[in-house]
This record gives structure tokens, sequence and C-alpha cells, in this order.
């Protein structure tokens, strides 16, 4: 009988010790939530062949991102199609929920609002930050902050940004800031202020104002434009390395943590056009964007959470066309020009895309989104969650267990 008792006595201790220790496991303080808009892992293979090319070697070149040590997959189809578009990847990712096409945040019913895990964190104490290249209205972003059946209504999906409370804002700036057409009587921009927000234009003003409790940061002064694509960019333009950078300084201020979405918008633009020296060019910069957030969990590595993924694939792009010739120099070529016109001239004529998409070698099957699945990389507290093959729906969920929020 004693012996029973104290075998039961030593169950019980080893129950608490696990449980206990499940409540004590170490939670994501700090969670960067990077999604490579239309980012399939063919695009992030061209970027890694053309770094290796470079050198002279033919090979893929790790970028910073391919080199964390969790990695897994995601579904991305929507409630209406294999094939995805932004505001139902968005909203996937963003509430763990599928929709349709087009919608951002309802449900399927067309009216039930979904709530984003940026609003469940920020509840529960944390600082949030919305960020993306595109205007910060667009699909990927809106995703996370706004609700509405239809994602080409910017104005309506601008107009819930004051009343979020979220700390850090960060995009090329606003579609439609007065409208459609152009005939409301406040703009996004007045009504953004108005709610208790410092505007700043660009990164140096915003380094002015980085001491304003709530901050959207946009390129230049009302601004309804995406940030300038990264192959050509104007020396000064707004970048997403920048954007991290600075949404970092304004939400990290918060004891008890953050979480930041950022968005690489233009991969997705460049990849409609099949403009593969533009795709590589913009996989470079959201790499150097997560490089920014890399460096921040080198100062906090038992604090902090890295995810990286895509909402779904852009222009089925290969790496081959028609047997094994394979040959990224031409990319050289249309960098060593990026200081003149002869980029913008490429960049505009579907001509010089097709000749450098021959050049190379690469193929494309469409101008529109793919529906296979994407890949999922993660680094950090947390992170193991991630290493399965999973929908996209679950990765917001995971991140909320990863902090100890309430899904
Ligand atoms: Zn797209």
């Amino acid at each position: 009988m004693k012996k029973i008792l104290r075998i039961t006595a030593a169950a019980a201790l080893l129950l608490m010790a696990v449980s206990c220790g499940r409540q004590d496991a170490p939670k994501a303080k700090y969670v960067f939530y990077f999604i490579g808009d239309g980012m399939g892992s063919t695009h992030v293979a061209a970027a890694e062949a053309y770094l290796a090319q470079e050198r002279g070697v033919i090979g893929m070149d790790p970028l910073c991102f391919t080199q964390f040590p969790v990695m897994g997959e995601a579904t991305s189809f929507s409630a209406n199609s294999i094939i995805t578009d932004s505001s139902a990847a968005g909203t996937a990712l963003s509430t763990g929920e599928k929709t349709k096409n087009g919608m951002l945040c309802i449900a399927p019913d067309s009216t039930t609002l979904l709530k984003s895990i940026a609003y469940k964190i920020h509840e529960a104490g944390y600082s949030v930050g919305v960020t993306s290249t595109t205007p910060i209205n667009h699909a990927t972003p809106a995703a996370f902050f706004g609700h509405n059946i239809k994602r080409g209504n910017y104005y309506e999906i601008g107009k819930e940004i004051p009343s979020t409370g979220f700390e850090f804002f960060a995009g090329g700036g606003l579609y439609h800031p007065k409208g459609k057409d152009k005939d409301q009587p406040v703009s996004l921009y007045d009504m953004i202020a108005e709610g208790g927000y410092t505007l700043a234009y660009g990164y140096e003003d915003f380094k002015a104002k980085k001491e304003a409790d709530r901050i959207v940061l946009v390129q230049a002064e009302d601004s309804e434009e995406i940030c300038p694509y990264a192959l050509g960019r104007p020396e000064g333009a707004l970048t997403l390395p920048q954007i991290v950078e600075a949404a970092i300084s304004v939400l990290e201020r918060n004891p008890k943590g953050f979480f930041m979405m950022a968005e690489g918008g233009l991969i997705d633009w460049t990849a409609h056009s099949q403009d593969l020296a533009g795709t590589i060019f913009e996989i470079l910069d959201f790499d150097q964007a997560i490089a920014v957030a890399n460096a921040f969990y080198e100062r906090h590595p038992k604090e902090t959470l890295i995810v990286v993924t895509a909402d779904h694939e852009t222009g089925g792009i290969a790496l081959g066309r028609k047997g094994y010739n394979f040959d990224l120099t031409v990319i050289d070529k249309i960098k060593n020009a990026s200081a003149s016109t002869d980029v913008e001239q490429y960049m505009n004529d579907p001509k010089s895309i097709d000749s450098v998409n021959e050049e190379a070698r690469i193929g494309w099957t469409t101008t529109s989104h793919c529906g296979g699945p994407v890949p999922v990389w993660a680094k950090g507290v947390g992170s193991e969650l991630f290493a399965a093959r999973q929908d996209n729906t679950d990765i917001p969920k995971k991140i909320c267990a990863a902090m100890g929020v309430q899904f």
C-alpha cells in the first residue's frame, strides 16, 4: 500500500513538473512575420543561383532566411479556388480562416467578420506593426487590420487604420486617399493624423519623429504609390530594410514585446510581369529586410521568433526552358545598367523581359498566380512548430501558440 502511495505521489510530481514545464516553456516575446508576396521556392532558388553565378560558380548561395534551421511548407488554396489571390491568402495568414478570392477578412458567407491575429496580439498587450512595400491598404497588409467584401475598396479599408491603435504602419503610401473617384471630403492621411498618428514621409523624416507614440511611415508626401522597385531604385527612396529598422525602434519600446508583419509586396508585381531581374532583386531586398530582423534575433535569441513564408506563388517560374543551358549573366548586364534609363526601358517593355527570360533559359507558365504550396522558414522560439506540411491557416495559430496568446 505504502509503495503504491509512493508511486502515486511520484507520478503526481512528474505530472506537475510536465505541466509546469509547459507553462514555463519559453514564449516568443518578439515576433517577425515576413510574407514574400508571390514568392515560391523557385523564385528564391533563382536569386540564389544568381548569387552563385556572380562569384563564378554553379550552385545556389543561400540567403539569410534560407539558412534558418526550420523549414516546412504551406498549402495556399482559398475557399473558392486552388489558386488564391492575395486577399484570401492574406486573410488565411492573418486570421486562420479561409475565404473567397477578392474578400478581405470576411468569411465566405459575405457577412461574418474575421479577426486578424494582429488584433488578438495587440489586445494581449504587445505592440503591433503592419508594413509592406505596397500601399498600406493593399491586400496583404490590409488583411492584418481591414475588413471588406472587396479588396479594391481601398478608401473604406484605409479608414480602419486609425481605430486599430496599432503602434506602427508603413508602406509606399495609401491607395485612393480621397476615394476611388477622389470625391471623399476627408483624405485618409488627414483621418490618420486626426486619429492620433504621426505621419512620417521617408526614412529621414521618420528619424526626426520616431519618438511619437504611433507612427505611419510612407515614402513621400501623400503618395498613392508603391515603394520603388529594388532594381534601379533611386538614392534615398524608402526601402523594406529601413521600414523593418524603423518598426523595431518604435515597437521595442514596449516591455511586453511586439509582433510585426512585413511584406515583400513587389516580388508579386515583378513576377506578374515575368520580370526575372526585377524578381531576383526584390527577393534580395526582402532578404536584406529579414537580415535586419536576424540581427535583432542575435541580440535577443531566447525571446525572438522569425517566420518567413509567402501567400502564393506568382508566374509559375521554372529554372529551365528546353535543354540544359542556364545562364543568368544577363541579369548582371541589367544590374550594371541600373543607374541609366536602360532599366526603366527593360522593366516597361515586355519584349525585353521576354528576351531576358529566353537568354537566361527561364520559363514562366502564367501572368497570374499558381496553386501549389509555398515554403515556410522559421528561426527562434517556437520555430519547431513550423517544421511541417501545414495549411496557411495554421500559421497564425502557431504564431499565437509560440507567443502564448489565446488564438
Ligand atoms: Zn499577385
